[in-house]
């Protein structure tokens, strides 16, 4: 991947901060986004740096639009204007649909599609103004298959499959492309939180035996953010170890 300038949202753990090591270690510039871990925030832009990279870490809280906004002053006044918006930030609220307040429901929604649609419409304008723009959105293979205890985040991310196709056809006219990873399990605390006998089971429905690693997905992003990707745009790209097969 060539050096960017690039925002990662909810990029102070998880998978979002192994894309930001990851364009790291391509020389790129680095928006850390993050809602209220700004200890951990701050280590991955040592990280970064140490890789040769530039970073600062962004707070803001991508379900509001005011936030959102003064983190594209910060981050326009560290690098001026981007070429990638990562949309990775995400929560889960686990419960059966019978027991699910509107309050969980709206809660799961609020940050991804609200934070896709905040972050997106914010940087829009950078995307379509770079080179060859890049917009990704982080979905999950539940989107596909739905899970137990996770309407709302099920719903959410189908969502972003419709938003990513619909912004690479609004993009695409301006030379930038828009597409979608769709993580299965992947080792992050959204995951090892879950009760080893889950895990298990996961282990158990992955052909490849095993729960992924956040570079496993960062590789496939830089990919999607690097010039080779110049005619790939709408997809969504699965890493899951062959679980939907
Ligand atoms: P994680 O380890 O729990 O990290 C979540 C990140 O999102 C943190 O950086 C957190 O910031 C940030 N965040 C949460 N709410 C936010 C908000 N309102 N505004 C800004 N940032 C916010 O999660 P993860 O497992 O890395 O998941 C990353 C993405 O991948 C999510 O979209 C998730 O749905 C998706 N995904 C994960 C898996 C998986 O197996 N792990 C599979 C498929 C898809 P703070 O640290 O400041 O709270």
């Amino acid at each position: 991947m060539e050096p960017k300038t690039c925002v990662v949202t909810g990029a102070s753990r998880g998978i979002g901060r192994g894309i930001a090591e990851r364009f790291g270690e391509a020389g790129c510039s680095v928006a850390v986004n993050y809602h209220s871990s700004i200890d951990a925030a701050q280590d991955v832009v040592e990280t970064v740096e140490d890789a040769g990279g530039q970073a600062i870490a962004v707070q803001a809280d991508v379900t509001d639009l005011d936030q959102v906004e003064v983190m594209y002053e910060d981050v326009d006044e560290a690098f001026g204007s981007i070429d990638v918006l990562v949309n990775n930030a995400g929560i889960n609220q686990d419960v059966f649909f019978s027991n699910m307040t509107y309050e969980q429901w709206g809660a799961v929604l609020d940050v991804h599609l609200d934070g896709a649609f905040n972050c997106t419409q914010t940087f829009y304008d950078d995307i379509v103004d770079a080179e060859s723009g890049r917009l990704i959105n982080i979905s999950s293979i539940v989107a596909k298959g739905g899970n137990l205890g996770q309407a709302n985040y099920a719903t959410a991310k189908a969502g972003i499959f419709g938003f990513t196709r619909t912004l690479a056809h609004e993009l695409a006219r301006e030379g930038s492309t828009a597409n979608c990873v769709a993580p299965g399990f992947i080792e992050t605390s959204m995951v090892t939180d879950l009760p080893e006998e889950i895990i298990e089971q996961v282990r158990e429905d992955t052909p490849l035996g095993r729960i992924g690693a956040v570079e496993e997905v960062a590789d496939v992003v830089a990919f999607l953010a690097s010039e080779r990707s110049s005619f790939i745009t709408g997809e969504v790209i699965d890493v899951n170890g062959g679980m939907d097969l």
